[in-house]
């Protein structure tokens, strides 16, 4: 790196760059919210194009309030799908044992849209926000070295570049966290979920504004209505020895859905036939990490946080970790000391939060232990979908993430005790954590 390269004082009016390694939903947040603040911003992802893979997602009110606020409010509105409730149905016979309405309820309780929606829909809209001039593919982190003037780059193909700040958003394997935190092992579960996309013609029994979650001895099946509703994801959480890789791309055998489901009901047998590719996913996390930051390097998403799969909050954690770090490097001090302190506001902000989202996630994990695997399905996740880090950032100088400090005053809050119906309402809250 060259002093005229890097130096801030040599162009001190000039906007701060910063590179963001990993073009995944996390990096491309931040170099969105990054972009829209007037910061230099640019994306390195080692893919040869931006690609996303995968299913379905949710998308709480936490995230969701971030990215209408980022001007993604129609795309969201066209690709999304807004469930007017979950219903929680008996394995074996599919009655309905539960109901969590959602819909314009919960917009107005959260004061922002919950939706699912396909992963690589999210994706696109948010590599729309980055102008493609600051997206490098192609581009695979080999390393870099860090000095008082700024970072230093350097890619498996040669090319060198420097930054300000350099933002680790790699994902599970990040390199970037062995570099800031040390090396780390992945944990596993004791779970792995098979999941796939499945037409809604092919289950004209499913109605596709609603979600649907079946408990039985052997697993745990979520449906959930994706592309403007004309598929469903389903995803089927089950006990499995450790023995698949940390991937969750690994393509397995119907077969294998078809054990699972033994004596279950027709309605979700039906599931079947249909089932089309099948993935497995070995669910591992890892151990919150104690640091997440140097002085000009610092990490987001799952390079910062990998979490299982139980409250639904990977990407949304990410998509909070992107636009927090976006609005602590907007009210950065110029020079060292303020990107340094910077990157320490924005790891306060984030680093108990998720933390508490990682081992909530881990805690959540169901368990053939119980009669079936519907045991977690009340944890209440209020205070995760609440969150508004922007509005925290922006009112609280000190930056005192809300809900550190274990308890907080939403516990509850929308718990309706009691049947309506026969139905049983108390799984407020519950959905996020299923899948
Ligand atoms: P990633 O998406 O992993 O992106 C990392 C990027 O970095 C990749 O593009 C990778 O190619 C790139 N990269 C890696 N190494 C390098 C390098 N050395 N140089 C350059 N580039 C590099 N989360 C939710 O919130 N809600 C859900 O409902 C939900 N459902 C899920 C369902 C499935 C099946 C899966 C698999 C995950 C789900 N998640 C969900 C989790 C969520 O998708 C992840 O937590 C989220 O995508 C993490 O985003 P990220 O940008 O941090 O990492």
């Amino acid at each position: 790196m060259t002093s005229q390269q890097s130096s801030q004082n040599a162009a001190p009016n000039r906007p701060l760059r910063v590179a963001v390694v990993g073009g995944g939903i996390g990096g491309l947040t931040a170099a969105a919210a990054l972009v829209a603040r007037g910061i230099d911003a640019h994306v390195y992802e080692r893919g040869a194009d931006l690609r996303e893979e995968g299913e379905g997602m949710h998308l709480g009110p936490n995230a969701s309030r971030l990215l209408l606020r980022l001007g993604l409010g129609s795309a969201l509105t066209a690709s999304g799908v807004r469930p007017n409730a979950l219903e929680v149905r008996a394995f074996h016979d599919g009655s309905v044992v539960a109901r969590q309405e959602m819909g314009q309820s919960w917009e107005e309780r959260f004061s922002a849209p919950y939706l699912t929606l396909r992963r690589q829909d999210l994706h696109s809209m948010l590599s729309s926000l980055v102008p493609p001039e600051r997206i490098h593919t192609g581009a695979e982190l080999a390393g870099f070295e860090e000095n008082a003037e700024g970072v230093r780059l350097w890619f498996a193909d040669g090319r060198q570049e420097w930054c300000d700040v350099l933002v680790g958003a790699d994902g599970v394997h990040s390199r970037v966290r062995r570099s800031v935190a040390g090396a780390d092992a992945a944990v596993y579960s004791g779970n792995s979920a098979l999941r796939g996309l499945v037409a809604t013609a092919d289950m004209p029994h499913l109605d596709p504004s609603l979600m649907y979650l079946y408990a039985g001895p052997s697993g745990r099946v979520l449906l959930y209505p994706v592309s403007g509703g004309t598929h469903f994801t389903y995803v089927v959480v089950t006990e499995a020895p450790e023995g698949d890789a940390e991937s969750w791309t690994s393509v397995t055998d119907v077969s294998d859905l078809d054990a699972l489901l033994a004596g279950w009901s027709s309605e979700v047998r039906s599931l079947i036939p249909a089932a089309g590719q099948v993935r497995r996913w070995a669910l591992y996390d890892r151990e919150p990490l104690d640091r997440w930051s140097t002085a000009r390097t610092t990490l987001l998403g799952d390079a910062a946080h990998p979490m299982l799969p139980h409250h639904g909050q990977g990407a949304n954690q990410a998509i909070e970790d992107g636009v927090a770090l976006a609005i602590c490097l907007e009210g950065a001090a110029k020079g060292a000391d303020g990107i340094a302190a910077a990157l320490s506001r924005y790891e306060e902000a984030r680093r108990p939060h998720t933390t508490r989202v990682q081992l909530g996630s881990r805690a959540d994990k169901p368990s053939q232990e119980g009669k079936n695997m519907s045991n977690n399905v009340n944890a209440n996740v209020n205070w995760i979908l609440e969150n508004d880090v922007q509005a925290n950032l922006n009112n609280n100088s000190n930056n005192i993430d809300n809900w550190n400090n274990g308890n907080n005053n939403s516990n509850n809050s929308n718990n309706n005790s009691n049947s309506n119906n026969g139905v049983d309402n108390t799984i407020a809250n519950n959905l996020v954590n299923v899948a």
